[in-house]
């Protein structure tokens, strides 16, 4: 084992053992746990550490374990040794039941996964564990299995739903990593603050009308700041919610039994921790949607390149951004050459493959400021910011040679090439796609392979260009 995983191993370690104090810290009288956090620290442990590392994480489970229940609560070795195997049952039977219906590595970024994982919380690790604990504990304290069962069952659920997913999704999805941190940060102080000191008012001071206004809070955590701010709001209300009950304040108390304030505590926190992670879970997977659907209409899906329809929009752009600055701006038409002929010859898909190679080819010999585009069929293009009529000529047999100098599987594949560019001291009456075009049109005459510039054309060409490439020529500019 590694340094780092040795440190990883302990920190872990440490942390069960606060967590397990937390836990207690967090029962009612009685040593009725109304929330478990060492289960989701476990199931969270055990879902991101690859499998052949699970048995260092189960032993420091052991050790937290034990110190906190032999040295901190007077619990016999036995007794610990049983909570442990109890605990880690569960926690495994979680792992592997998550591993499978939500796959690796485990994040929850859409609704399937939220109720996936919610409904695996109910019913996976934790029956397995409350009812090995349950014998455990009415073995050695005389408390009737059932009882035993039922609080072990739900404190577990509390604890994974509570604690495991702001420990995967931090590790998964890294969020500081997203731009716009502070302004989060700000906003989740603001939204937490706000639902402390309502909570700590309803609590503290036993206002039972107002005990659901801490959903609006939720709602707002969940939908702008998503899993972690869904959960970290959650965290906070049941930590003021517990808190309180158990110490006899707020609406839960009123003269119930204890047994009965437990479940009043655990129903309500699980209302909002199950709202909280739908509301966060569907917003995160309408985010993704709306990216995917972006991508889809920008993007061409034969080759990845922009499309016709970027291509336009980028056009447009850069015809205005020549306006203000005069910056010389080139285009180039790209077209493979008879490759009519070549798909008769070798097929659609050789000649998608062939559009493909031709695409990458592109990319890869653009600068960084080209715009390089699929237009459609076998055409392409390569919009040139800052680049003179010389230099376009000089770009545009770069591509040229890089791919016909490439190695081809059927035959050698060759493009022709028209060039035009917008620049402050040449006078341009027609639109640079149609000066491209015409320059195009030239290459094809000349023998296809070459480049060919709209105004070395332009001397040549008398008579009025048909137009090569199947570009609708109305409305650029
Ligand atoms: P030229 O040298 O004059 O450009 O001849 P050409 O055969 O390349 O030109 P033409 O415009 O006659 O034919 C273009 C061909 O490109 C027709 C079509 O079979 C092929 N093509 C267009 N889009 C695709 C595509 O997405 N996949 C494949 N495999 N072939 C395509
Ligand atoms: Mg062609
Ligand atoms: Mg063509």
């Amino acid at each position: 084992m590694k340094y780092r995983e040795m440190a990883i191993v302990v920190l872990f370690g440490c942390v069960y053992f606060a967590a397990a104090e937390l836990g207690h810290a967090l029962s009612f009288p009685g040593e009725f746990a109304s929330i478990w956090p060492p289960s989701g620290l476990f199931l969270a442990a055990l879902l991101l550490a690859p499998r052949n590392r699970w048995q260092f994480l189960i032993f420091a489970a052991l050790v937290g374990n034990a110190v906190s229940d032999v040295v901190f609560h007077g619990k016999t070795l036995p007794v610990a040794i049983g909570f442990w195997l109890a605990n880690t049952a569960e926690a495994i039977v979680g792992a592997l039941v998550l591993q499978r219906v939500l796959g690796s590595p485990f994040a929850i970024t859409r609704l399937k996964h939220a109720v996936r994982f919610i409904f695996a919380a109910l019913a996976s690790g934790t029956l397995v564990g409350a009812t090995v604990g349950a014998g455990v504990v009415s073995a050695a304290f005389n408390v009737p299995y059932g009882d035993a069962w039922r609080v072990w069952w739900f404190s577990g659920v509390m604890g994974i739903l509570l604690v495991a997913p702001p420990v995967t999704n931090l590790i998964v999805c890294k969020p500081w990593r997203e731009p716009g941190l502070k302004f989060r940060a700000a906003e989740a102080s603001i939204v937490i603050s706000g639902l402390t000191a309502l909570s700590v008012y309803v609590f503290r001071f036993n206002s039972e009308p107002l005990v659901y206004t801490a959903l609006p809070f939720l709602m707002w955590a969940s939908i702008r700041l998503r899993i972690c701010g869904a959960t970290l709001s959650t965290i906070v209300l049941a930590g003021i919610t517990v808190w309180n009950t158990a110490n006899g304040f707020g609406p839960f108390v009123q003269d119930f039994p204890v047994v009965h304030q437990v479940v009043l505590t655990q129903g309500y926190l699980a209302v909002a921790i199950v709202i909280s992670l739908t509301l966060a879970s569907m917003t995160m997977e309408q985010g993704e949607s709306r990216r995917q659907l972006e991508q889809l209409a920008t993007l061409d899906s034969l080759t990845g390149l922009h499309n016709r329809r970027s291509f336009d929009t980028r056009l447009d752009e850069e015809i205005s951004r020549f306006q203000r600055t005069e910056r010389p701006l080139s285009l180039l038409i790209i077209d493979v050459d008879h490759f009519k002929q070549f798909n008769d010859q070798f097929g659609h898909p050789a000649g998608d493959a062939a559009l493909q190679r031709v695409a990458r080819l592109l990319e890869k010999t653009a600068r960084a400021t080209d715009f390089v585009v699929r237009i459609g069929g076998e055409e392409f293009a390569v919009l040139m910011p800052e680049t003179d009529e010389s230099n376009a000529v000089i770009a545009g047999e770069r591509f040229r040679e890089a791919i016909r100098d490439a190695v081809w599987p059927h035959r050698q594949i060759t493009v022709s090439i028209g060039a035009a560019t917008r620049s402050a001291d040449i006078p341009h009456e027609a639109s640079l796609v149609m000066q491209a075009d015409m320059a195009l049109y030239r290459s094809k005459k000349s023998g296809r392979d070459c480049v060919t510039h709209s105004d070395a054309a332009r001397e040549i060409v008398e008579e009025p260009v048909p137009v090569v490439s199947s570009w609708e020529l109305v409305g650029h500019a």
